[in-house]
């Protein structure tokens, strides 16, 4: 169901007729060339699309609204080669709607000696160039992404790379769209927002319905496609009974299976891509949606617990921003459970009552059945597993009342010293940036959630530049934060966000 359009980014230089045709004919050249090597190079997710030097004010504007009418374009890059006087940008910058980079590199890589003459000097000029153009982005107060480096320098191609998976969420985020199953549980204040403030600012739908509603397409769902179902889960997961009956403990699963398939028919009939539940309000459900959920979230489906219309859209946003990508270790929604608080090991054990996706596993997962402390349902079947190990991101979207603060931890995750036998959730482990009781104390500060969106997949920067595109505030908790500054940095931001 996890589907990223083809998109592509379009490379737009600029210049200038005051040299000639002869220097115009080099600016294309060099650019078609730096084009071709960021599509060779392995290191773009999406390619790059060579455009006609713009060199007027009727062409860039021109170029900027085909860009904005094209589907499959989801920004663009721009370089200036020589000088490109800045006012002949303004309308068209203005007029602008897609993301946007400004690729800072020349063509040459090292200054000729023994040639350089002035002829040279004119023709690679983006060192003031990109000067002249970058003032008026300021001037305008327009969102960019300034990369600078050599074309050919990998880690200049890779950072392009990150961008372009950032400006593939500004655009899918109008595309997100939420089926809340009943509403929030009752009392909790993280989990409720602005929803049509979400929708000017994201371009969210999240839309209610009833949970018997939902709970029609689950009973519509047919015995022989539920049990083709459970015959997939038992191929591919390992079972693990705890001394249950196995004919019972099957149609626990069942169950699951059945719910799994009459939500996902519900989603993909009315084009939702995300969906939340509440253990509170199941109306026919026999089991709150554990295993079902699980899949449906590795399927691609955003997912927010308690009516988390918040969490399920961004977790949506991350796995379609982190789509495609080679050896990707996954994206879900997490609950900060339980602390261990002994020293040097001090750590969040992550977890939900049940759905945490699959795709952050390490490993094969396994179904139990088991009673849920919470609600009047049966036990409800679920994937357990434990998380991979290694940095990540957990993200908490939180709306202030006159505001929403997109809250951005860098994490690493563990393995907990020792296994958890009689904890039957799929669980992570991980210890905050910069350390445990600074990284703690700043989530807190901030008004972080309980409920988060992770990912290994994407980076502090991109998120960080997605909210800046979003023009909402961000504050990242990362190996910089110390709290006088991230002290100030709220109360600042205060201001700045009014
Ligand atoms: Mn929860």
């Amino acid at each position: 169901m996890l589907q990223a359009k083809n998109y592509k980014f379009w490379f737009c230089t600029g210049s200038q007729d005051l040299y000639g045709d002869e220097c115009l004919a080099h600016v294309a050249e060099h650019s078609k060339k730096i084009v071709e090597a960021l599509n060779a190079s392995g290191n773009l997710p999406y390619e790059v699309v060579w455009k006609p030097t713009l060199i007027t004010n009727a062409l860039i504007r021109q170029t900027f609204n085909e860009a904005n009418i094209d589907e499959e374009c989801a920004g663009v890059i721009t370089w200036m080669h020589t000088f490109s006087p800045a006012k002949s940008w303004i309308l068209g910058l203005k007029e602008l709607r897609k993301p946007l980079l400004h690729f800072h590199t020349q063509f040459n890589e090292e200054i000729p000696y023994d040639t350089i003459d002035m002829d040279f000097m004119n023709e690679n000029q983006a060192a003031h160039g990109d000067r002249e153009y970058g003032h008026i982005f300021t001037r305008l107060s327009k969102e960019r992404k300034i990369v600078v480096g050599y074309w050919t320098d990998e880690k200049v191609q890779k950072r392009i790379g990150s961008w372009m998976r950032t400006a593939v969420g500004v655009l899918e985020s109008s595309h997100i769209r939420v089926a809340r199953v009943a509403d929030n549980m009752r009392n909790v204040a993280v989990t409720e927002g602005d929803k049509v403030e979400a929708q000017i600012k994201f371009g969210w739908e999240v839309d209610a319905y009833p949970v018997n509603e939902i709970a029609e397409w689950v009973a519509d769902v047919s015995e022989a496609d539920t049990n083709a179902l459970v015959e997939e889960y038992y191929s591919k997961y390992d079972i693990i009974l705890d001394g249950r009956d196995e004919a019972e403990f099957r149609k626990h699963v069942a169950v699951q299976a059945q719910i799994e398939l009459g939500f996902e028919r519900f989603l993909e009939a009315k084009n939702y891509q995300a969906i939340v539940t509440h253990f509170g309000d199941l109306g026919a459900l026999k089991q709150l949606p554990g295993l079902a959920i699980q899949r449906l979230m590795e399927k691609g489906y955003g997912f927010g617990a308690e009516g988390d219309w918040k969490v399920a859209a961004m977790v949506r946003l991350m796995k379609i921003m982190s789509a495609g990508m080679k050896d990707a270790k996954g994206t879900s929604l997490m609950e900060d459970y339980t602390y261990n608080l002994v020293k040097g090991k001090e750590g969040i054990l992550q977890a939900h009552m049940l759905e945490v996706c699959p795709s952050v596993a390490d490993g094969k997962s396994a179904i139990r059945c088991c009673p849920l402390s919470m609600g009047d349902r049966e036990d409800p079947a679920r994937l357990i597993f434990t998380a991979k190990e290694g940095p990540g991101i957990a993200t908490s979207l939180i709306d202030l009342g006159n505001r929403f603060r997109l809250i951005i931890n860098a994490v690493d995750c563990k393995k907990t010293e020792k296994p958890m036998p009689k904890l039957p959730v799929g669980t992570a482990y991980w210890t905050p940036q910069p350390n445990f009781e600074t990284g703690v104390e700043a989530w807190i500060m901030a008004g972080g959630a309980h409920h988060t969106a992770f990912t290994y997949d994407l980076t502090v920067e991109q998120m960080a530049d997605w909210a800046a595109e979003m023009g909402i505030e961000s504050v990242i908790i990362d190996k910089d934060t110390n709290i006088r500054d991230f002290k100030n940095e709220l109360r600042w931001n205060s201001i700045a966000f009014k």
